[in-house]
């Protein structure tokens, strides 16, 4: 299983499909992958089985340069379209893939999301309907709410956030899964292993346990959750083509 990501100039689902299908050697039995075009103008295309069939699912003429995109292993509910990544919030606003085990995704549920129907059977999606109700209901900036959203999660977890109205931003975060930051030129990426986006880019900076990246085509921001900035250097990832 594994997440990819890209914000940049080029065809994004071209190349989250590609890099997708560098992933497969982790084993999944679903894909997805969301792409936004601008504000409010965001596709979701969603398969069980192979990134082949997801390929033939996905619009040929949907014209996006940033995405996110998922193979799920599945934990919490069957192997299914509903249950396959990305999620999104009742409204559509937010669509986030995940990696990963919520532990206590019941208690979140209960203590929050009882009033909020739930479209799948996966420990996952309360983590958007949860990001969404912070919204909503304190009325707090999307990364605060991602925060405040990390914050009540237990369990091992690598995110990627959108937020339809924000189209040039991704947001992700980590703990006890992996997750890369790919760097370029007027793009940049991010990615379980650098094998599957070393096409775009050879360079990576690793995301700590509970840091918080903001990912935009000029930047990337890396926060731990009290604000704090962090600065680290990228490496080259040395993998031959
Ligand atoms: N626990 C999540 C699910 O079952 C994510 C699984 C994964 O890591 O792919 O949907």
């Amino acid at each position: 299983c594994g997440i990819v990501g890209y914000i940049g100039r080029k065809d994004s689902k071209e190349i989250l499909l590609n890099g997708l299908e560098k992933l497969e050697y982790r084993g999944y039995d679903s894909a997805g992958i969301y792409v936004l075009n601008k504000a409010e103008d965001g596709y979701l295309f969603k398969e069980k089985g192979r990134i082949a069939a997801l390929r033939k699912k996905v619009d040929e003429s949907v014209k996006a340069t940033a995405g996110i995109g998922h193979t799920r292993w599945a934990t919490h509910g069957e192997p299914s379209v509903r249950n396959a990544h990305p999620h999104q919030s009742i409204s559509g606003r937010f669509t986030l893939v995940h990696n990963g085990v919520i532990e206590n995704y019941e208690e979140i549920r209960d203590a929050y999301l009882a009033d909020v129907e739930q479209k799948s059977d996966t420990d996952t999606e309360i983590i958007v309907q949860l990001i969404a109700w912070f919204v909503e209901t304190e009325n707090l900036e999307t990364i605060d709410a991602f925060k405040k959203a990390i914050v009540a999660l237990e369990g091992s977890y690598a995110l990627a956030l959108m937020d339809s109205e924000k189209p040039d931003i991704i947001y992700a975060a980590k703990n006890k899964s992996p997750l890369l930051l790919g760097k370029g030129d007027g793009f940049n990426v991010i990615s379980s292993d650098a094998m599957a986006m070393i096409k775009e880019t050879d360079q990576f900076v690793e995301l700590m346990d509970k840091e918080i990246a903001t990912v935009t085509r000029e930047a990337l921001i890396i926060e731990d959750f009290t604000g704090e900035r962090i600065e680290r250097a990228p490496y080259t990832a040395e993998i031959d083509l």
